[in-house]
């Protein structure tokens, strides 16, 4: 079943295009790789998608439900979240308190103590929940944003470049945590950079390049376009 459906959603900035007539489907429950070289529009899509753009043009769908007006809060109730490529994290606040705000919309007391440190652990953060967010390496404040992201509990999690700044190991586990989540029903669209991330979690790519949907299948079948190694590997 598809849970996002795109269609035909163009972005124009002034003169450029940016988003230039898409579809895209993310069925429920797939790791879905959204990959491309550098200004191709991922980042403007997932804008689009969470609705902090409007479209030039065209339709979104989640749930079948049209969300195409819909405000970005409105859409996070329905169970999306978004990790913005650029971290955001609190840097003068505690880790902990990071992750509690992202919690306090949905639980309190015992309930929500209990839920922080499930989500510090998940994202081994458990050692470093006394310190500034801002003392954090890059990679640890790429995985506290996701936990802030994962309080919501969302159906569709939504990452821009989760493992940028991180080492291979980093990389590594981000990536069996995000299989983690979705062995839990999550679904996940990811914009990725690292083929060997992408390999490691996507059941499902779509290739973006200059706008436009440039190849959509499984990596494999991807890799071996000679026209996607050509604009997205520089072959
Ligand atoms: P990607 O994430 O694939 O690197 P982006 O979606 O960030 O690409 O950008 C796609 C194109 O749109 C680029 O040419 C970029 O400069 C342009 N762009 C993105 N956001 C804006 C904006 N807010 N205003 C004007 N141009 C933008
Ligand atoms: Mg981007």
């Amino acid at each position: 079943m598809a849970l996002v459906e795109v269609k035909g959603v163009s972005k124009r900035f002034g003169g450029l295009t940016a988003v230039s007539d898409v579809d895209l489907t993310v069925n429920a429950g797939e790791v879905h790789c959204l990959i491309g070289p550098n200004g191709a529009g991922k980042s403007t899509l997932f804008k689009l998608i969470v609705g902090l753009y409007p479209p030039s043009q065209g339709s979104i769908l989640f749930d079948t439900v049209d969300i195409t007006k819909e405000r970005p809060y409105a859409r996070v109730q329905r169970g999306m979240s978004i990790k913005m490529q650029a971290p955001s994290v609190f840097k003068e606040l505690p880790v902990r308190q990071n992750i509690q705000i992202a919690l306090q919309e949905r639980l309190s007391g015992a309930e929500r103590i209990a839920e922080e440190d499930r989500l510090l652990t998940l994202l081994n953060l458990g050692p470093d929940s006394d310190k500034l967010a801002g003392a954090l390496s890059h990679g640890q404040q790429q995985w506290l944003e996701i936990g802030m992201a994962l309080a919501l509990k969302p159906q569709l999690l939504l990452l821009d470049e989760p493992t940028a700044g991180m080492s291979p190991e980093e990389t590594f586990k981000t990536g069996e945590l995000i299989k983690s989540f979705n062995a839990e029903g999550m679904t996940v669209l990811v914009v990725e950079h690292d083929m060997a991330f992408v390999r490691q979690v996507a059941q499902r790519v779509t290739v973006l390049h200059l706008g436009k949907i440039f190849a959509r299948g499984d990596l494999e079948s991807i890799l071996q376009d000679a026209k996607v190694a050509e604009i997205y590997l520089g072959k």
